[in-house]
């Protein structure tokens, strides 16, 4: 960084006071030469001009803890303001200088020249807080209530945030309670500034506490209970939704919150990109990264990293790849998301390319750069290169491979048809193996039409995790595309008598900024009559181009009319034909769906591409398909 130091055209040094010029110091280096003035001339017991010295040591953006200390240490006899600005800045540093900063404290509180006040108390509790002290932090409730600081709602906030952090959360909650009833009632008495943002802070950390404990009933309570929310509130709940998978209500509170004229800032972007990418929502992503930089917010690489994942998850890897070029500064992270998404696309030999700019670039890749690059091998099929960088992780970067990895090999050889080297991968890793993998191997055999280990593979899955459908499902898929439909009866009894459910399928379509939720076979939809009638003039277009849909994916022993019925009302199906019925012509269609997509849907939607001249985009669990004109992008291998 530039340091400017100095320069005698600010003000002279004058004698009597070097307040002022440390006062125009932007940096440690300026700061510094003023101090060693200071001791020079005699004047390090300037309290003023100490105290000043003391504060940007400690707590300016240019911040040098341990120096501040030193200066500290120099003070005859430091005031209330100074310990507090030592004992704060040693908080906000890092786990050695929190635990000095709780030793301060208690000297401040031994010596006995001066008091504690409301501005000391919460730098301690954060410290208590973050570092799970429970023990000292109950002492320190204790000496907030002797120095009668417990109706400071910062101290509280605090105090709650400490009963929080540390898994009490009736205590939290009692003194949340007191504190809200005691001075929230008379809003009119309590016009105190500093009173009713600490109020805002209170209420945000017993959110923050409920959201923390996943207790999200009481949460959504008590948010709406707020007599006043901050930019704060909402973004405590936006991501508390995020990170806990209520996209949907994640989104929900997004817009709410802008309905109230609260305007999103950082953080709020940051916790609501990762909703907006799993729903695939595109309109509403393409808004925020037009806020963002309407408003002038820094797309730096965390941003910058969601907003790749959000472009590339909701189908568009063009403006992916253009966020990503744009970055001043790429990570990990950043690379990490562009090589992931290429590969959802099935853009194998760009991720590949990507993956080596990143090794020129001097950025070490992370496991996760691995996942991406190996599952862009193994969508296209690339046995040998998945095989390399497999070995160049291990070998060359000593990262150690996850049972993700693993996975990623394992349907690499499932998917090339290579069953007998995945069964023995399987075999020979040395971590135990979980369902996902013995599920990709599931996965090929039925591709490859392997009964035999299909079966074998099966039984092992359902011992490993028989509450799951998903293995269930697979054998009686097996079964049925033999015609076996005894064995699948028997399947079916299995589940019925274990009480298994089938995951539901659902899909998932934007329609200006709007999420449109469709279940199998739903009806729910307002527009649903039209839908249906949507459906029936798809199925008579199809059949007229002669297309015969793929009956063995339905699983019931049902004739072959049934059948096909119970195949047009897969929820992506009728995803498309309200998108068909609800957008312009020629415009894109863009699904997310839940599950992968089935046969039957894949070659359908193929042919509906080319009927309707429309490019569908179906996000499935895997990977992107693009279908255009009867053609899809993934070239019939997923
Ligand atoms: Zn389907
Ligand atoms: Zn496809």
């Amino acid at each position: 960084m530039n340091s400017t130091i100095c320069k005698p055209t600010i003000s002279p040094l004058h004698p009597s006071s070097l307040f002022p010029q440390i006062t125009l110091c932007k940096t440690i280096r300026d700061l510094k030469q003023v101090h060693a003035h200071m001791i020079k001339t005699a004047q390090i017991h300037d309290p003023l001009a100490a105290a000043e010295v003391l504060r940007f040591c400690a707590l300016s953006n240019d911040r040098n803890v341990e120096y501040a200390r030193k200066v500290f240490d120099q003070m005859r006899q430091p005031n209330c303001f100074s310990w507090n600005t030592i004992i704060r800045g040693l908080s906000e540093s890092n786990d050695d200088d929190n635990l000095l900063a709780f030793f301060l404290f208690c000297r401040m509180v031994c010596d006995g020249f001066v008091q504690p006040n409301q501005f000391t108390f919460p730098s301690v509790l954060k410290v208590c807080a973050r570092t799970a002290r429970i023990r000292e932090g109950k002492q320190v409730h204790g000496l907030v209530v002797k120095y009668g600081l417990d109706s400071d709602e910062f101290v509280v906030s605090n105090l709650v945030r400490l009963y929080v952090m540390c898994g009490i959360i009736e205590d939290a909650h009692v003194l949340f309670h007191r504190n809200v009833i005691e001075f929230g009632k008379g809003d009119a008495v309590m016009t105190n500034k500093r009173r009713d943002e600490g109020m805002v802070v209170l209420w945000n950390v017993m959110v923050d506490g409920y959201v923390r404990l996943g207790m999200f009933g009481a949460v959504r309570e008590l948010f709406d209970r707020m007599p006043q929310r901050s930019v704060v509130s909402w973004n405590v709940m936006i991501s508390g939704y995020a990170q806990n998978g209520f996209f949907k209500e994640a989104i929900e509170m997004f817009r709410e919150m802008q309905m109230e004229d609260v305007y999103p800032n950082y953080v709020t972007l940051v916790s609501v990109l990762p909703a907006i990418s799993r729903l695939g929502a595109l309109e509403l992503g393409k808004w925020v990264h037009l806020y963002a930089e309407k408003k002038e917010i820094d797309i730096d690489d965390v941003l910058g990293s969601a907003l790749v994942d959000m472009y590339s998850k909701c189908g568009s890897i063009e403006e992916a790849l253009q966020v990503f070029e744009r970055l001043p500064k790429k990570n990990a992270i950043t690379w990490s998301a562009v090589i992931g998404g290429l590969a959802m696309h099935g853009k194998a030999n760009d991720a590949i390319d990507y993956f080596s700019r990143m090794d020129r670039a001097g950025v070490t890749p992370s496991d996760v750069t691995y996942i991406g690059v190996l599952s862009a091998c193994s969508h296209a099929g690339l046995v040998d290169e998945g095989k390399y960088f497999f070995n160049h992780m291990v070998k060359v970067v000593g990262l150690e491979a996850r049972i993700d990895h693993y996975g990623c090999m394992v349907d690499l050889f499932g998917r090339a048809g290579l069953l007998e080297e995945a069964e023995k991968l399987i075999l020979n890793i040395p971590i135990k193996p979980d369902d996902v993998i013995w599920k990709a191997l599931l996965g090929a055999c039925k591709m490859y039409g392997n009964m035999e280990m299909g079966k074998r593979v099966a039984e092992k899955l359902m011992d490993m995790a028989p509450n799951d459908s998903g293995s269930y499902v697979a054998l009686s898929n097996i079964y049925a595309s033999s015609g076996n439909w005894e064995s699948v009866a028997e399947v079916r009894l299995t589940m019925k008598k274990m009480d298994i459910q089938k995951d539901p399928g659902c899909s998932w379509i934007e329609l200006d900024g709007e999420i449109h939720e469709f279940l199998v076979e739903d009806d729910s939809h307002h527009r649903a009559k039209e839908i249906l009638a949507m459906l029936e003039e798809i199925s008579n277009q199809l059949k007229l181009i002669g297309y015969r849909p793929n009956t063995a994916q339905v699983l019931l022993n049902m004739d072959e009319e049934e059948k096909e019925g119970a195949l047009h009302y897969h929820s992506e199906k009728i995803a498309v034909a309200f998108g068909l019925i609800s957008t312009s012509p020629h415009s894109p269609l863009r699904i997310v769906k839940n599950l992968r997509v089935c046969e039957d849907c894949h070659s359908s939607m193929k042919l509906i591409s080319k009927i309707y001249k429309r490019k569908i985009i179906v996000r499935d669990r895997k990977r992107f398909h693009h279908f255009e004109d009867g053609s899809c992008s993934c070239g019939d291998y997923w």
